[in-house]
């Protein structure tokens, strides 16, 4: 056998690389270790997530030689799509099966002036907040790069919206849906790096956005290597009653996140920037005046705005979603200390839009079936 049939033969034998997930600068290190130049990597870049494709074949401006190389080499492989749900409403719900038979969730909303992905990057967390449906499933596995990339690159194909930007749909993404983003770390780092770079999904940083419930040497670490925007899950206004709601907290207590977050914030380059602060608001739990108040006096130096998020009750759960006088008046008090604040309000509802409440564990259909009607009754909510 000649020599580099050979060679190739014994690569053959090895798994395929997935350059799905291959941040610009892994793609370069790929195509170097092939011998081929690093405007290769550019142009395969290009076909990947700006033209969604899959095939080879389909790369006209490679040699026949590269194409039938990259063949043997490999492969350019996303996440299966189990199903597609379209809401009333234009948000649109996709349940992916990634190896090893768990499911997650992407979910698209559309807003006049933003269309907002909401993507998943772990099966089930680790984590156990106590109102999180995630959480209360257990942690499963950490997704690949190609996993996390791979929901915007079917969410792009979907709408057709790869190429050219200016009719692109999606122009936003929001790490929150399945997982702690903070914990799985490279493989979001490179995913969000592909969401941002301009060969691929060309997404400018104020529109990708990290949400995290406070692993604090993480956050450290992520002003290191991005300024992406931050989300900080806080759910209430003091260490007692954040213990727990969000476990972690007991690790890094508030005062440890909100330092980090302030630390994130002074590192980017643009003044401006703010951290949102998510607070889910659960009745008669973290829903009165004085939590607003207490609220208000805890954010005074931390630059932000804060995103009050009606609870999404599920089965199994005790809590209640707050009333609208609660979330009124609570809303009105930070209003009025003079913060910004927005509402989430509820999105595709008909398609139970849930955004990361899939189970990772179920590896059997029935038990996946079963548990996907369960998870019909469950609408997280996002915006
Ligand atoms: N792990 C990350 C990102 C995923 S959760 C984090 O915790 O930030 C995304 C957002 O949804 C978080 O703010 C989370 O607190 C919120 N959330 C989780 N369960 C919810 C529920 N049942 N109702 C409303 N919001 C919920
Ligand atoms: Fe994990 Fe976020 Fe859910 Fe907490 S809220 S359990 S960190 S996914």
């Amino acid at each position: 056998m000649p020599v580099e049939q050979a060679e190739i033969s014994s690569r053959v034998a090895e798994e395929k690389v997935n350059l799905l997930g291959l941040s610009a600068e892994k793609l370069v290190a790929f195509f170097a270790g092939i011998g081929e130049k690093p405007f290769r990597a550019t142009q395969v870049l290009k076909w990947i997530h700006q033209f969604g494709v899959d095939d080879f074949a389909q790369m006209t401006n490679l040699s026949k030689g590269l194409r039938n190389k990259l063949r043997e080499l490999a492969e350019i492989r996303a996440p299966e799509v189990v199903n597609q749900f379209d809401s009333t409403d234009g948000t649109r719900k996709w349940l992916i099966r990634v190896d090893g038979g768990s499911c997650i969730e992407t979910v698209f909303i559309p807003e006049r002036d933003r269309g907002t992905l909401c993507v998943s990057s772990q099966v089930g967390c680790s984590l156990d907040c106590s109102f999180c449906a995630t959480g209360k499933q257990g942690f499963n596995r950490d997704l690949t790069a190609a996993e996390i990339i791979g929901q915007v690159w079917i969410a792009a194909k979907s709408f057709d919206s790869l190429s050219p930007k200016a009719d692109r749909v999606i122009s936003n993404v929001v790490m929150m849906g399945m997982g702690e983003p903070l914990l799985n770390f490279n493989n979001v780092v490179d995913a969000m790096n592909l969401m941002l770079h301009d060969c691929a999904y060309g997404l400018s940083k104020r529109r990708v956005t990290l949400s995290t419930s406070g692993v604090v040497p993480q956050l450290d670490r992520l002003g290191d290597v991005t300024d992406v925007s931050l989300a900080i899950s806080l759910h209430a206004p003091n260490d007692a009653l954040r213990d727990q709601l969000v476990p972690i907290n007991k690790k890094y207590p508030i005062a440890t996140l909100l330092d980090s977050a302030r630390r994130y914030l002074e590192r980017m380059p643009d003044t401006h920037r703010k951290v949102t602060v998510e607070y889910t608001l659960i009745s008669n739990i973290n829903d009165r005046p004085e939590h607003a108040r207490e609220l208000a006096a805890l954010m005074r130096d931390l630059p932000c705005k804060i995103n009050l998020i009606p609870f999404n009750p599920f089965s199994g759960v005790a809590y209640q979603r707050v009333s609208n006088n609660a979330l009124n008046a609570f809303r009105d008090i930070l209003y009025k200390a003079g913060y910004t604040v927005t509402v989430r309000t509820t999105r595709g509802d008909d398609i139970a839009a849930a955004c990361g409440q899939l189970s990772g564990e179920v590896n059997d259909r029935t038990k996946r079936s079963q548990r996907y009607r369960e998870q019909q009754q469950t609408i997280k909510l996002i915006g």
